[in-house]
């Protein structure tokens, strides 16, 4: 029976053959960077208690408060699609006791996520990252390693045009006398605010640096600034910071008016940007979250990572991932298919990527099939088996499937 045409659900796209192979592709560059660096795979459920996200997200960020996924499960427990990866990883380190391993412990995580935003190019309600946390030290390397490795994964994902924004959001302490100094700042300013930064003064003054409302940035511009009220060891700590990078020599712009969209961040905040994406520049970001295991109820242990969306890396890359060798196509002329078969059967277990006649073509529409997909030599199958190269044109005949599969292995090599 003919029903309405279905579609994928708003906000959510399919994953076509082409950008399968990229993205293969980039989470083989991703294992590879990320191993070097000794970060270990790590893997946390798709769903949680909704808790998780409330206590280490921040009931007062957009997240908890509009984006999440909520659902109850058939034993009326409320259960949220994770919205993003560092208080699931933060949560088994607790629940695994992990605190007790040998420290930092260095895991990257690579899967879906979900957010109900209104839903644009570069912007999706099921979208996937990869990230990493690093947890049980505060250690500055840790800070300029992790970023590091995301400039790396950058620059191996093809993604140009990166600028990196960095600043420092302070310890717990001086940051909250520096809040009071803001929400001061705010009230007296009300009347220029957008509703939703007056509606947040209290529980979240920090987002009127994040707003787009004309009159709210306008009345920022003189606002008090956190790096001006660091108190002394978080000055020192982003001061060391700074310095590793620049002894790595990778360049960023320290931007005191860079504040990430989640409660749980401490001293040292990045953001990469790309000149390639359009409003949805930011390609990926992190940084240092030292209370967020202790608000957990785990014990207290610092931390620092970050997250970047797969698909805007892949938007703002040079699109040269992914991709198959070029294959050895078996074309039947007349021939026996299971000599085909058996022709396609042997190059493959030879690993040489193989593709088989498989629509009932005439032979010149296999040439031209063959042609389109790319391929290198076609061994035609007929009385006896032809080789023809692509390259050059020049067509032969072989002896049997073991020549066949020796020329074969001889072009790959
Ligand atoms: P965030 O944790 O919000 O800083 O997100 C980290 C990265 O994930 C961003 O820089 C984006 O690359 C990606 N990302 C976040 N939200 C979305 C979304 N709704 N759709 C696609 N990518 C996203």
């Amino acid at each position: 029976m003919a029903g309405r045409k279905l579609q994928a659900p708003r906000g959510t796209f399919d994953v076509l053959p082409d950008d399968g192979a990229a993205r293969r592709e980039l989470y083989r560059r991703a294992g590879s960077v990320l191993g070097r660096y000794g970060y270990r795979p790590f893997e946390t459920p798709v769903f949680e208690d909704t808790d998780l996200f409330a206590r280490g997200v921040g009931e007062s960020t957009d997240i908890v408060r509009k984006e999440m996924f909520t659902f109850e499960d058939r034993g009326g427990r409320s259960l949220t699609l994770r919205p993003e990866g560092t208080a699931g990883v933060c949560r088994a380190y607790v629940e695994h006791g992990m605190h007790k391993l040998p420290q930092p412990v260095k895991v990257w995580y690579w899967g879906p996520f979900f957010r109900h935003e209104r839903a644009q190019a570069g912007r999706y309600r099921q979208f996937s990252q990869v990230g990493t946390e690093a947890l049980g030290s505060d250690d500055p390397t840790l800070d300029a390693e992790s970023i590091l490795l995301l400039a790396e994964l950058l620059e191996a994902a093809g993604v140009r045009e990166v600028r990196l924004r960095l600043a420092s959001l302070g310890g717990i302490e001086a940051r909250a006398a520096y809040l009071d100094r803001l929400r001061g700042f705010l009230r007296e300013r009300e009347g220029e605010l957008s509703e939703d930064v007056r509606d947040r003064i209290d529980s979240n003054p920090l987002r009127a640096f994040d707003a787009d409302h004309p009159g709210t940035r306008a009345a920022m511009e003189g606002a008090p600034r956190l790096l001006d009220h660091l108190a002394p060891d978080d000055a020192e700590h982003f001061a060391e910071v700074r310095a590793l990078l620049d002894g790595a020599g990778l360049s960023y712009d320290v931007d005191p008016t860079l504040v990430r969209g989640l409660d749980y961040y401490t001293r040292t905040v990045f953001e990469f940007e790309s000149a390639r994406l359009g409003a949805q520049s930011g390609v990926g970001g992190g940084g240092r979250y030292d209370g967020l295991v202790e608000q957990l109820g785990g014990p207290a242990t610092p931390g620092v990572g970050w997250a970047a969306g797969i698909e805007r890396i892949l938007l703002a890359g040079d699109g040269k991932l992914g991709g198959f060798p070029a294959p050895v196509y078996v074309a039947l002329a007349g021939g026996d298919r299971r000599a085909a078969f058996a022709l396609a059967t042997a190059l493959r277990e030879a690993g040489v990527r193989t593709e088989l006649e498989q629509a009932g073509r005439s032979l010149k529409g296999q040439l031209k099939h063959a042609d389109r997909l790319g391929a290198k030599a076609v061994a035609i199958v007929g009385e006896e088996i032809e080789w023809k190269d692509m390259a050059t044109g020049e067509q032969r005949p072989v002896n049997n499937v073991a020549e066949a599969v020796r020329i074969a292995v001889g072009l790959d090599a």
